[in-house]
C-alpha cells in the first residue's frame, strides 16, 4: 500500500495498491467507527476510507476538484444529516471546530454520538434557512459546505455566507438539480442557480459528480 498526501489538505490521503486508488483520513479517535465505513492501519496510524458513494466531498475529490480544508479552519456545515461526511472533515480539521446544522431532530440525534465521541464538532438543530437564528453562535468561518436538498439551495447559501464566510473564505455548495426542479434539463436548473450565485459570488469550479452521484453538482466560490 502507498499513502500520499492530498495537497491543500492536512490529514487526509490517497491510499493506493496496483488495483485502486482510495481517499482516506487520519482517524481522530483511532479504533472509533461510526457509520460501518472500513479501515485499515499503517505505520502505527488508523486511517478510515472515505467513499466517494457515500460523500459528495470525496467523490469531487475523486474527480480532482482542488477542496483545500486545513487543520485549523473553522467551518459551518449545513445539512450534516447523521455525519457520514461530518466524521471525516472533523478528522481533518481537528484544531479547527465544525458547527454542524441539521433540521431533522432524528438525523440530529444520532449525530450526537458522533459529538459526543469529538469535540470539534458543536451540533445545531437549526433550519439553514434562517442562519440569524445561529448568529449568536457561529462566528466567521473559513469554509461553508452546503449539502442539503431543497428547492431554494442557491438563496440559503447566500444567506449564510453573507452572515459567516470571511473574506477569502470558501463556499463548498452541492447542488441537487432535481431537488429544484424535476421537470427541467438538470444542467439548466443548474445555470439557473449558479446565475444566483453570481450577483454575490465569485464561481471558481462547477463540477458534475457524476457516476458517484446522479445530478449533483458541487461548486466553489468565494465572496466578491
Ligand atoms: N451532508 C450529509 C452527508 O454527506 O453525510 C448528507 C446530507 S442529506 C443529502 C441533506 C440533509 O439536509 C438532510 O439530513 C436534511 O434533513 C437536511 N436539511 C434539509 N433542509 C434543511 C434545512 N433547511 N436546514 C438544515 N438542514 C436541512
Amino acid at each position: 500500500m502507498k499513502l500520499e498526501k492530498v495537497s491543500g489538505t492536512d490529514n487526509l490521503y490517497w491510499l493506493s495498491n496496483k488495483k485502486r486508488e482510495q481517499l482516506a483520513t487520519k482517524n481522530k479517535t483511532p479504533t472509533k467507527r461510526f457509520y460501518g465505513e472500513r479501515t485499515t492501519w499503517i505505520d502505527g496510524c488508523e486511517l478510515r476510507i472515505w467513499n466517494p458513494h457515500r460523500s459528495k466531498i470525496a467523490a469531487a475529490i475523486h474527480k480532482k476538484t482542488p477542496i483545500s480544508i486545513r487543520k485549523r479552519d473553522k467551518i459551518l456545515y449545513l445539512g450534516a444529516a447523521t455525519g457520514t461526511t461530518l466524521s471525516h472533515i472533523s478528522d481533518i480539521n481537528t484544531e479547527g471546530i465544525t458547527y454542524a446544522v441539521e433540521i431533522s431532530p432524528t438525523s440530529t440525534a444520532k449525530l450526537l454520538t458522533l459529538c459526543e465521541a469529538r469535540e470539534n464538532i458543536i451540533p445545531m438543530l437549526e433550519d439553514a434557512d434562517q442562519p440569524r437564528d445561529y448568529q449568536g453562535i457561529v462566528g466567521e468561518v473559513d469554509i461553508i459546505y452546503q449539502d442539503i436538498a431543497q428547492r431554494n439551495q442557491a438563496e440559503i447559501a447566500l444567506k449564510n455566507t453573507e452572515l459567516f464566510l470571511k473574506e477569502k473564505g470558501q463556499l463548498i455548495l452541492t447542488i441537487k438539480a432535481r431537488s429544484i426542479d424535476v421537470s427541467s434539463n438538470p444542467r439548466d436548473v443548474l445555470r439557473r442557480e449558479l446565475d444566483r450565485l453570481e450577483d454575490k459570488l465569485t464561481i471558481s469550479r462547477i463540477k458534475n459528480l457524476k457516476p458517484y452521484h446522479k445530478d449533483h453538482y458541487i461548486t466553489i466560490a468565494t465572496m466578491k
